[in-house]
């Protein structure tokens, strides 16, 4: 199976060829422009210490500051992050946002940490990168295994080595620390959104449109919660530890899950991943890692349309098997881009000190997830390519007329 970078390249490379781009072009393209390894030192509470590799990435900085998450996971490796901080730039571009993308973590498992722990490591971090981040430079936010309270400590650590607070150091933050109202649940908004115009666009009427998720986190969930109160049904989700199914609605689910942190809740069924991808239902939402879809499930799937809540869930093997199928999937870059969408809004209100009603947030939002997912249906269509080549068309052009308009220094 292919690498997420090889898989990230090989999308660039189609991209290129389909815009009729240089190979000056292309090597600007597939090069990150800063890539950052440090060593994250972390005395647990027992007082040993152990050594962490922590990353950041600067895939582009030519529309703008760099952008992306910071992910806290075991298997995160610097090829990974420079193919989710490409993954960004042109969800960046194709979004419009004046950024460009980036992704940093930490190979770490965030579930063995202690809260004391989790904060001790994400301050030694942020302290590593400091050098190369702040509001005008690249901006961090939350991914798999952070969330607002690692956002609050980075924004600290980098504020206390300021000397006053800079909120817009980072986005995914508390509402109190400058975070944005309706910066929680933009992601699985987006998807929503995403998965309804999808339906529509197949001719399926969304209300009583039925939902499988995998993966119940911060996408997950809030893209559940999004669905069914515009009348879909989710029917199963799935976490590490696998799907559940026959729950009355998500908050049912929700409420046993915070309790009891598992999806066994009384009178429900479970089932697989491989059931779960499986089942017949009118949308499937990939909503945890890369390669949830692969060659060796993809021909057994039969939901009508996929929305990319994760990030590359879907390998270069598995999307063919899809196409082939007539399967409309609405490509990470567009279907998961609600997050960075707010995320730049936070970033706005910080730089403005001037903070949106939550109706704002979502109009705003609403316009540009309908403008991007327009411009990728109709650059699809005309060029007769898929939803995915699509997207990344318009994302990486953008990108290489702002190469072009700048110019090479010196
Ligand atoms: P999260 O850590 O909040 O949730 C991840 C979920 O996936 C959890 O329910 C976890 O149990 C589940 N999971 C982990 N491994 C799994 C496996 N092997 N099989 C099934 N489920 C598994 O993370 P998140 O922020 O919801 O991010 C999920 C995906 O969405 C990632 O690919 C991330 O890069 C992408 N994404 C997140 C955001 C955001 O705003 N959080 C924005 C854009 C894209």
């Amino acid at each position: 199976m292919e690498s997420a970078l090889e898989t990230a390249r090989a999308q660039l490379r189609r991209a290129v060829e389909l815009l009729e781009l240089t190979e000056n072009d292309w090597q600007t393209l597939s090069t990150p422009r800063r890539i950052l390894e440090v060593a994250v030192p972390l005395r647990r509470d027992n007082g040993n210490v152990e050594m962490y590799k922590g990353f950041r990435v600067q895939y582009s900085t030519t529309r703008g500051p760099s952008k992306g998450g910071v992910r806290f996971h075991p298997t995160i490796d610097m090829d990974e992050t420079v193919a989710l901080a490409m993954l960004m730039t042109w969800k960046c571009a194709l979004t419009n946002l004046p950024y460009g993308g980036a992704k940093g973590g930490i190979a770490v498992d965030a579930h063995t940490l202690s809260l004391a722990e989790n904060e001790r490591l994400t301050r030694r971090y942020t302290s590593e990168i400091l050098p190369i981040i702040g509001p005008e430079r690249d901006i961090p936010a939350p991914d798999v295994g952070t969330d607002e309270r690692n956002m609050a400590w980075m924004m600290d650590t980098y504020s206390v080595n300021a000397g006053f607070a800079v909120p817009g150091v980072v986005t995914g933050k508390p509402i109190v620390l400058g975070g944005s109202l309706g910066r929680t649940s933009a992601t699985g908004d987006g998807v929503a959104i995403s998965a309804i115009e999808a339906l529509l666009v197949k001719g399926i009427d969304p209300k009583g449109a039925t939902v499988a998720i995998q993966g119940f986190g911060k996408v997950g969930y809030w893209a559940a919660i999004a669905l069914e109160n515009l009348g879909l049904k989710i029917v199963a989700v799935s976490d590490v530890n696998g799907g559940v199914t026959g729950f009355k609605n998500v908050n049912e689910l929700w409420n046993h899950f915070l309790a009891n942190n598992n999806l066994n809740l009384p009178g429900t069924d479970k089932l697989t991943q491989e059931e779960l991808i499986h089942l017949d239902v009118d949308v499937l939402i990939p909503a945890a890692l890369a390669d949830a879809i692969t060659e060796k499930n993809a021909s057994g799937i039969r939901a009508k349309v996929i929305v990319e809540g994760a990030n590359a869930p879907t390998t270069p093997g598995g999307d063919a098997i899809l196409n082939a199928n007539h399967i409309l999937v609405v490509p990470d870059i567009l279907a998961n881009s609600g997050g960075v969408i707010v995320s730049y809004f936070e970033w706005v209100q910080d730089k403005q000190n001037y903070f949106w009603t939550a109706d704002e947030v979502k109009s705003n939002l609403n316009e540009i997830m309908m403008r991007s997912f327009r411009e990728v249906e109709e650059m699809a269509r005309t060029k007769k390519v898929s939803w995915r080549e699509a997207a990344h068309m318009i994302g990486v052009a953008r990108v290489a007329e702002a190469h072009r308009l700048r110019g090479l220094y010196p």
